[in-house]
């Protein structure tokens, strides 16, 4: 279903010294591609099929906006939204 998309993706790689480490957060989407089902960290050990990196701001907007938060790595807690 995938097929056929997918080339826009990537293009920022070609250079080389801009490489960032493993994202900090991760969000899962659903199979609709539209849906988010969970918010991650980026260390997550369970983070699911279709995760994408995701910043801080993105991970927070997620929690806030009803996404829920992984109950194994608890992103909420580690943004500082559960004090
Ligand atoms: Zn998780």
């Amino acid at each position: 279903m995938d097929r056929g998309r997918g080339a826009s993706r990537g293009r920022a790689t070609a250079g080389r010294g801009a490489a960032t480490a493993a994202p900090e957060w991760l969000i899962e989407r659903g199979l609709d591609r539209s849906s988010l089902v969970a918010v991650h960290t980026g260390d997550c050990w369970d983070p699911g099929k279709r995760q994408m990196p995701a910043t801080r701001e993105q991970a927070r907007d997620a929690i806030r906006q009803q996404v829920p938060a992984c109950s194994k790595c608890r992103p909420d807690t580690r943004l500082g939204l559960l004090e």
